[in-house]
Parts: structure tokens; sequence; C-alpha cells
């Protein structure tokens, strides 16, 4: 199969013209579920990247780059509108391209469609200010698009993040140059079709596919790319700073998490007991806000771990199209990572585990969702990403150590409270080194108006929300001596 719909999954988008790579050649698309080949995508190159990065160049020296917001605005209105009349079709394809089950992939394309709508009525809603000065000036502020914007997409959530990176930096008028994973690059293939639809200017979105080593690096490394927002692990996100540091250009980094959901013995443990488990087992745990750590008060201790043990063997792992609670891994690859993060805890008590379902694909790549009860805060599983289905609880005793723990790993990207105490609320929310902090629920990766982003290892920057329209802009100051 290899068109798909209403795009060609083996072409590359540049200057609204969809076209060959440079260099001719295909890399393998592989369905998650059952393991199977089933195409091929792009395998775009540094010339490929270049050619998109002065096709952005060339839109901002255009039509795009003269639009007004508020036309701005209403194409990615459209955009979002058209993105709402085909739900059904975008989730069928992540589904298949990510393995997710059809109706987690259902709400990414719901919240990508949110995405563009906020973005499309935010675009002209940020406005510069006066300052007061000397007398005889008049001095403002304008905020400006920094220019050509790079994306570096993950395979976890390619819709979630495309809407809300490109949709902020197409609403502040910035050139946009898009290298989805090369895992999982179809809906980002789709939207630019949608995109073209809705009326987007040629050069305004490139969408190159390609691996990260090729594709990737040449577009952190083209000296004509003003702003980078990277989504990805640590590792690379620290490649991609460097490459940034080269050119002296802007980059936001969305790394990974290993966030803390902290439930005292107070806390309407029925309220959170579906946040808990849902939000590490969401996408099979392929999600960087999941809640991979559980801080239980010793009160509640036991009582908390049985009711999610109970959860968690009733966790089925099965084909994206089943829709079951959890879908296969994305490759073979994380497989061999998550299983090996699971034999690691062989010293373990396991609380609960889930299983496969009989009908998976041997060749698909499935775990079982496994809950470790009473783990040691620096144990290897409370410290690490893991990346998959695996969730620790640990216990504590008093507010201080849950501080002490819940601080305690390289990241900080989400965490919950959950108590009736409101003075805990707002020490908790003050203490925790976090970059969001939800009390008495867990948002996940949800909430578009929410600005989003890391501490620490984390990463830097907020995507979503108003915040994000500012990181997607550079801001001139303009002192006029009028006597
Ligand atoms: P990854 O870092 O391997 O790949 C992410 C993207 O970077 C892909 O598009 C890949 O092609 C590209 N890439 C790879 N090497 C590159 C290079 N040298 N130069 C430029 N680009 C390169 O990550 P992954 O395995 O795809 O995703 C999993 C990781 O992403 C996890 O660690 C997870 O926590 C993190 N993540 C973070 C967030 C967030 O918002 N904080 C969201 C999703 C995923």
């Amino acid at each position: 199969m290899q068109k798909h719909l209403w795009y060609d999954a083996t072409q590359i988008y540049i200057g609204g013209v969809w076209k060959s790579p440079a260099g001719g050649q295909q890399l393998p698309l592989q369905n998650p579920s059952n393991g199977q080949e089933i195409g091929s995508i792009a395998r775009g190159t540094a010339p490929d990247i270049d050619e998109a990065v002065t096709a952005a160049q060339t839109a901002l020296d255009g039509e795009w780059g003269r639009m007004s917001a508020l036309e701005r605005g209403r194409i990615l209105t459209r955009i979002g509108q058209l993105v709402g009349t085909r739900l059904d079709d975008l989730a069928m394809i992540e589904a298949m391209d990510v393995g997710k089950p059809l109706t987690q992939a259902k709400n990414d394309a719901i919240a990508l469609a949110r995405y563009m709508e906020f973005y499309g009525g935010a675009a002209d809603k940020i406005m510069g200010e006066t300052i007061p000065y000397l007398d005889g000036y008049t001095v403002y502020t304008l905020r400006e698009p920094h220019g050509v914007t790079g994306h570096i997409v993950p395979w976890n959530y390619p819709m979630q993040i495309i809407g809300r990176s490109v949709g902020a930096a197409l609403a502040m008028g910035n050139a946009c140059v898009l290298k989805p994973a090369e895992e999982a690059c179809l809906t980002a293939l789709a939207f630019v079709a949608l995109a073209e639809e809705a009326g987007l200017p040629p050069g305004a979105l490139n969408v190159v596919p390609g691996s990260g080593e090729e594709a990737g690096a040449a577009l952190t490394a083209h000296p004509g790319v003003n702003h980078i927002s990277f989504t990805g692990s640590v590792g690379v996100g620290k490649l991609v700073q460097k490459a940034a540091a080269e050119n002296v250009v802007p980059v936001t980094l969305e790394l990974g998490g290993k966030s803390p959901q902290i439930v005292f013995d107070d806390a309407d443990l029925d309220a959170a007991l579906p946040f808990l488990v849902g939000a590490c087992i969401q996408n099979a745990g392929q999600t960087c806000s999941a809640s991979s750590r559980i801080l239980i008060q010793r009160g509640v201790y036991d009582e908390l771990v049985a009711r999610m043990g109970v959860s968690f063997d009733g966790m089925i792992s099965a084909p994206a199209q089943m829709d079951a609670n959890l879908g296969p891994l994305i490759s073979a690859r994380q497989k061999e990572i998550v299983t090996g993060y699971t034999e690691s805890g062989n010293d373990l008590r396991i609380a609960g585990q889930g299983r496969v379902h009989d009908d998976a694909p041997d060749d698909g790549h499935y775990v079982a969702a496994t809950l470790f009860a009473d783990v040691p805060p620096d144990h290897k599983l409370a410290q690490e990403e893991i990346f998959g289905p695996i969730q620790v609880a640990i216990p504590f005793d008093t507010e201080e150590e849950a501080i002490a723990i819940a601080n305690g790993t390289d990241f900080g990207l989400v965490a919950s409270i959950w108590t009736k105490d409101g003075a805990r609320q707002m020490r908790l929310a003050k203490s925790i080194r976090t970059g969001q902090v939800f009390i008495n629920n867990y948002g996940a990766g949800g909430g578009v108006e929410l600005p989003f982003g890391g501490t620490g290892k984390s990463g830097h920057g907020r995507e979503k929300g108003f915040e994000a329209l500012y990181g997607f802009s550079t801001l001139k100051t303009v002192a006029a001596n009028h006597g």
C-alpha cells in the first residue's frame, strides 16, 4: 500500500509541491501491531532539507510573510475544521502507523483540530506594549516571527506534537520545516495535505520525512533555520542543542520525564484511581508525561496498591484495531528495552500485571502492563524513563519525604498531588520541581491551553497555550525620538 487516502506516503512536500526525495530512496513502513512491512516512506536527506528551508524563506518573502495575523488565524481555523472532518481517517492512519488503539488515536486527531482552532483564534491576539521612557520619546515593542522554524517530532504522539508546535509557529507567522519521526510520519503528510486544501500558501509548511541522522541532523545544522523545536529523547536533545549553538539559534527542548503522582492518606482514592493507572498505561506508556511513579502515604498504601493491582490485572495489550487498553509498542527495539526494564524488577514485588491478548500476532511488539510495589526510590525502575507500561509504587510517611522523592530524579515534567488539605496542596505545588502540577487530577499531555514543558533533563522552553506564541516569536523594541 503506497497511497494513503488523500496524500502520497512515499513523497515529501516542499513549497506546495509533492515530490520524490532528492536521493530517490525510500524507508520501510511497518505496522507495529503485526510487525509487517506495509509500504514505504520517503527517505529525505540534506538536499531536501536545504530545498525546504529555501521554500520557507521564499514564503516569508512572499504571500505568507505579508499576510495579516487575522488571515493567518482564519487559515489555521479552516485547517482545524478540515481535520475535524477526517477524525476517523486520521485515527485509522495513526493506529496502523503507531499501533495506537483507535480511541486513543482519535483523541489525538481531536487534539490536533483543537490546536488549530486555539492557535487560529490566538493569531491576532498577541500584542506588544508601549513603554514609558524619556520625554520626547515613544517606545513600543513588536512581536515578530523568528523566520524559518524547524520542527523535529517523535513517533509517540505525532498529531498532538505537530499541532502544538507547528500550530503556534504558523500563528506567529513563521514558515516551518517539519521532520516527522521515521517510525511514524503518515499523519504529518495527511495533515499538510489538509493544510494545503485549507489555503495555506506554498512554503509556509514543508514536510520532509527521513531518518534522524540524515534529515533531522541536516535540519538542526542548517544555517537558514532561525528556531528549532525538538521533542524526543534526552540524548538527541543534547545533539540538537549543540547544533543550535553552532548557529546561535534558540531551541525548545521537550524531553522525557519520570512524573510522580503523590497520594496522601486523606485523598479521594475512588477519584484518584483511574488517573493513577491511566496516566501510565495510556499509549502503552510511551508518553513523555506518563506518570510512572506513584508515591503513596503509608496509611492508604496497602489498600491503594491492591486496588491499582486489580486494575493492572485487567489491562489487555492487543492490536490497535481491537481498541483495547494498550496497543503494541512502536518497534521490536522498544519492546526489547521495555522487557529489559521489566526483568530488572525481578527482585521486586509485582502487585498487578496485565496480559497480551491471545489473538495478538506474534510479530507485534506487545508487552504486559506491570505494577511494581515497594520500590526503593533509587531503584533503576524508579529513576529512569522507561517509555513502556511499567509503573512503580513507592511508600512514604511525611510530606517532606514525599517532596524529596518526587524531586529525586533528573527529570521534572509533570506532577500531581492528591489531598483534600488546601494548604498542603499549595506547599507541594510550590516545592515540586516540575513544569506542570495538577491538584486532584492528572492532565498528562492534554490541555491545549496549558503551557507545557520541563525543568532539568525534561528540557526547557514552553509549548502549548499562549505561552508558546512568545516562544515562537521574537521581541523588537522601537524607540522613537520625536522631540
Ligand atoms: P528520538 O530522540 O530518538 O527521536 C525524536 C526525533 O528526533 C525523531 O524525529 C528522530 O528522527 C529525530 N532525530 C534522531 N536523531 C537525530 C539527530 N541526530 N538530529 C536531529 N534529529 C534526530 O526519540 P524517540 O525515540 O523518537 O521518542 C522517545 C523519546 O522522546 C522519549 O525519551 C520521550 O520521553 C521523548 N518525548 C518527549 C516529549 C515531551 O514533550 N517532553 C514528547 C514525546 C516524546
